[in-house]
């Protein structure tokens, strides 16, 4: 076994040999503890027969750990100053593929088809960019890729809204968007002392597993987060209140939107956040006709 990238002193001689200075933009925070990166990678349940996906792999520090109980990995990096680096570091393992790209503009299905071929387990596994963690995870949701599910580091504020139950502070639109897909779990807690630099907030690595069968089929999906959106639009306001101002010309839709509640058995005094997801997707197939008309 190699020596690991992510301790400390490697880390320091890594960045020293190629005189990289971390940029913030960039949500460059490097993880510089094994134990914490063996137990990321532990929450994947990866074997030979799996594929792992990782964002932004900085100096190589997951992507080791990933590469060694993998059968293959695909990394996504943006900055190109880590290109020769990555090069370096993980020239001890044949498993992964290093693509140069912005994420977000990358095509990820056509990555999936061509270089993970044949594999039909397949994780994304991340020490996410924080400054871009949301429109990451709703990409990677939103384009049906054939995934089994994602471990990924985030701000802990994040993955507590994303992991979030009804009738909690915490819970919105963004549980209710990635939980439609996945069930949501915070499966660690991470101190800011494993990374370098430390980042000003505290972290949290979530664990997101593909529902064998959603917890709602609902008739319209855009139409299903529209309601959920709308229902979350003013916090303090009572569900009725927010569907009347949200929805298009809801105000004077008040008597249809009430019968449409009625119909979906829910109280229109009660505030969207009491809603479970089930609730918002009887809701919404209630609400269909009156706004796709
Ligand atoms: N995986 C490494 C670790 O745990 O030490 C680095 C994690 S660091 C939090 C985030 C990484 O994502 C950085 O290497 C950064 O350059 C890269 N990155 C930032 N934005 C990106 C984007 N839009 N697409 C791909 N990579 C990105």
């Amino acid at each position: 076994m190699h020596k690991d990238i992510a301790t400390p002193v490697r880390t320091q001689e890594i960045l020293k040999k190629y005189g990289f200075s971390f940029k913030k933009s960039l949500g460059q925070n490097f993880l510089i503890d094994p134990n914490i990166l063996r137990n990321i990678v532990g929450h994947a349940d990866l074997t030979k027969d799996s594929a792992a996906i990782e964002v932004g792999p900085g100096i190589g520090a997951l992507t080791e750990h990933l590469a060694r109980q993998a059968g293959k990995v695909v990394s996504f990096e943006i900055d190109q100053r880590l290109l020769p680096v990555l090069e370096d570091t993980l020239s001890p393992y044949d498993n992964v593929e290093i693509i140069h790209s912005d994420v977000l503009k990358a095509n990820v299905k056509e990555v999936i088809d061509t270089q993970l071929a044949g594999y039909e387990d397949i994780m994304v596994v991340a020490n996410l960019p924080y400054y871009v963690t949301t429109p990451i995870l709703m990409k990677l949701l939103l384009e049906g890729l054939p995934l089994r599910g994602m471990v990924v580091m985030m701000q802990k504020e994040v993955a507590d809204r994303i992991s979030a139950k009804p009738g909690t502070k915490a819970y919105g639109s963004l549980s209710i968007a990635v939980q439609y897909y996945m069930q949501a779990e915070i499966a660690m807690i991470v101190p800011k002392t494993v990374f370098m630099p430390q980042p000003n907030v505290d972290s949290a690595v979530l664990r997101l597993i593909r529902h064998d069968t959603p917890p709602v089929q609902v008739k319209d999906e855009d139409f299903f987060f529209t309601v959920t959106k709308a229902a979350f639009a003013q916090r303090r306001k009572t569900l009725l209140n927010n569907l009347q101002s949200q929805l298009p010309n809801g105000k004077a839709r008040k008597e249809e939107i009430l019968v449409a509640l009625e119909e979906a058995g829910i109280e229109p005094t009660r505030r969207g956040e009491t809603l479970s997801i089930e609730e918002f997707g009887k809701l919404s197939d209630h609400l269909l006709p009156i706004f796709h008309s």
